[in-house]
């Protein structure tokens, strides 16, 4: 069964760019008769705050989006990413990388350094077994990195259109243990059977890892549609400090959560700014090839009613 999922990580609540993202997700995979799964990206523990699973559920149904069972979290499943770590580090598809972010940066930048390798310069891939001994002795924890053909990986995005980016030797366990996104993303959406991975496009660089981790893992990929991210009026990308972002927000200035759907599928060219609409209405009217392919800016400080 294809499915579309969203994927916040529980960490605040969602402002008016993810609600955005969201409703475009919920579209694609509704207007194809695919399941919607809601999955929690919740293993950066430092980050997360529990009452935040609950509060964005909430807000994602106040727009009137709903989802199928079961909702996933991904700190449930770190058994199966610790699993599939550990086969590619038998199979010599990884390796321990022992690098400080100061030493990967002050390599990259050397004089006489591996200037052709746009991310990771590859310090460790070739460790002997003592220079491997050497670094675990003096107390470094090993991070984990995919060893990858060192190259750039075209791909077609469904709202982005033909798109490019690099691929390096990719981090795949932090050296905390903590499985990385872009691994995980990839196994998650594999398992759930995603279709189209609708997300918001600062993601766009990072989809040219995953494929490259979905090609070592020998899993097939999903198809990507990139939505324009929601900015403010400065021109960076939308965040909590810019002002009333949140639907508690804006519920705080008198603003419905219709009127905020309302408003943010009329930024999508699908009604009015006034116009009611039901998530059911503008899934008659979705057209995938009708996104916008430009950024949204959004200035807070505007009510959103009576535009
Ligand atoms: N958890 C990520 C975020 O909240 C989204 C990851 C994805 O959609 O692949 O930005
Ligand atoms: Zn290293």
């Amino acid at each position: 069964m294809p499915s579309g999922r969203f994927a916040p990580s529980p960490t605040g609540d969602l402002h008016l760019g993810n609600l955005r993202t969201a409703m475009v997700a919920w579209l694609f995979a509704r207007s194809d008769g695919a399941t919607f799964v809601l999955r929690f990206e919740d293993l950066d523990t430092a980050t997360v705050r529990p009452e935040y699973y609950q509060r964005q559920a909430d807000d994602l149904a106040a727009l009137g989006l709903d989802w199928d069972e079961p909702v996933i979290r991904q700190s449930d499943r770190l058994a199966i990413y610790h699993d599939v770590v550990d086969r590619l580090v038998a199979e010599g598809l990884a390796y321990p990388c022992y690098c400080s972010r100061r030493e990967i940066r002050e390599a990259a930048q050397a004089p006489n350094g591996p200037s052709t390798h746009e991310g990771y310069p590859q310090t460790c891939r070739h460790l002997s077994h003592a220079e491997r001994s050497a670094r675990e002795r003096s107390g470094r924890r090993a991070a984990y990195r995919l060893r990858t053909d060192e190259r750039s990986i075209r791909f077609d995005d469904l709202v982005a259109g033909p798109s490019e980016g690099p691929v390096d030797d990719l981090v795949i366990q932090r050296n905390d243990g903590t499985p990385a996104y872009n691994l995980v993303v990839v196994i998650d959406d594999v398992a759930s059977e995603i279709d189209v991975v609708v997300r918001a496009d600062d993601l766009l660089s990072s989809t040219p890892r995953q494929l490259e981790v979905a090609r070592v893992l020998g899993l097939p990929p999903p198809r990507y549609a990139h939505v324009p991210l929601v900015l403010s009026p400065s021109g960076d990308r939308l965040a909590k400090r810019d002002g009333a972002v949140t639907l508690a927000d804006r519920g705080a200035l008198g603003e419905t959560p219709a009127q905020v759907r309302s408003f943010l599928a009329s930024t999508l060219g699908l009604c009015e700014p006034d116009e009611p609409v039901t998530m059911a209405d503008l899934l008659a009217r979705f057209d995938p090839a009708g996104l916008p392919t430009q950024p949204l800016v959004l200035d807070p400080d505007r009510p959103i009613v009576g535009l």
